[in-house]
């Protein structure tokens, strides 16, 4: 084993072992939630051991680095999930690798993400990002919509040729009446996602939780935890 693959290989089991403790913590079964790795800012090789070490779901945030690396993963069976804030001016391109759109918060992407879908004959899924902290009507610092404002949303995703509407996503504000509680943040997360559900029963994923609070996110009742840093390391740059 290279020591790259050695030392992604120790840190997977590390994050295996918090998920298994924290799904046991909260009474749920390990096959509820599922590790979604984080691979921004590391190389395609990066993607390839994870491969190797059985991870099935891979995040990237930004076009420019996603779509290289995807094409150069290609013959691999991954899932593809984009969780940065996207450009309409970049659908086009994340349409053509990513499976799954997490960070969906306004109309006019949806419009341009079924547009995109339908022309690449691809379904794509997607899940409505919140901003747990917008104030009604608006967007937060990191992108998602304000609560009040998923199901109008949701019901455009749900309406639009070419795309699934999967759940939620959110991620832990770091300002606000949330700030430093991200269990009560995933708590409310879920609340909006009870809502959602009862409208649209297989829009049941909710992906929270990251390297730092991935328990919360599975003791609140998440499917899906995005790990970055836990398992790749800390990045070299800002992503
Ligand atoms: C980078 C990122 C993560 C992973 O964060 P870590 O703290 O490195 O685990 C999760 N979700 C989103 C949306 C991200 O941009």
């Amino acid at each position: 084993m290279t020591d790259r693959k050695a030392q992604l290989a120790a840190n997977l089991a590390q994050v295996e072992e918090r998920i298994a403790s924290a799904c046991a913590a909260a009474g749920r079964k390990r096959e509820e939630v599922t590790l979604i790795v984080v691979t921004k800012t590391y190389p395609a090789s990066d993607v390839r051991i994870l491969h190797q070490l059985g991870v099935r779901h891979v995040a990237e945030n930004r076009d420019q680095d996603a779509a290289p690396k995807a094409t150069a993963c290609a013959d691999l069976s991954l899932t593809w999930h984009f969780v940065g804030q996207l450009q309409t001016n970049k659908v086009r391109s994340v349409t053509s690798y990513a499976d799954v759109v997490q960070s969906v918060d306004r109309a006019k992407l949806v419009t341009a993400l079924s547009a995109a879908a339908v022309r690449g004959e691809r379904e794509l899924g997607c899940l409505i990002q919140v901003a747990l902290d917008a104030e009604s009507g608006e967007r937060g610092e990191r992108g998602g919509v304000a609560p009040d404002g998923v199901e109008e949303l949701a019901a455009a995703v749900d309406a639009a040729p070419g795309l699934r509407l999967d759940g939620l996503m959110a991620v832990a504000p770091l300002a606000g009446e949330y700030a430093g509680r991200q269990r009560a943040a995933f708590d409310r997360l879920m609340e909006i996602s009870s809502r959602l559900r009862a409208g649209h029963p297989a829009a049941n994923m909710v992906s929270a939780g990251m390297s730092g609070d991935l328990e919360d996110a599975v003791a609140a009742g998440a499917t899906h935890v995005r790990v970055g840093t836990a398992v790749l390391g800390v990045r070299p740059r800002l992503g």
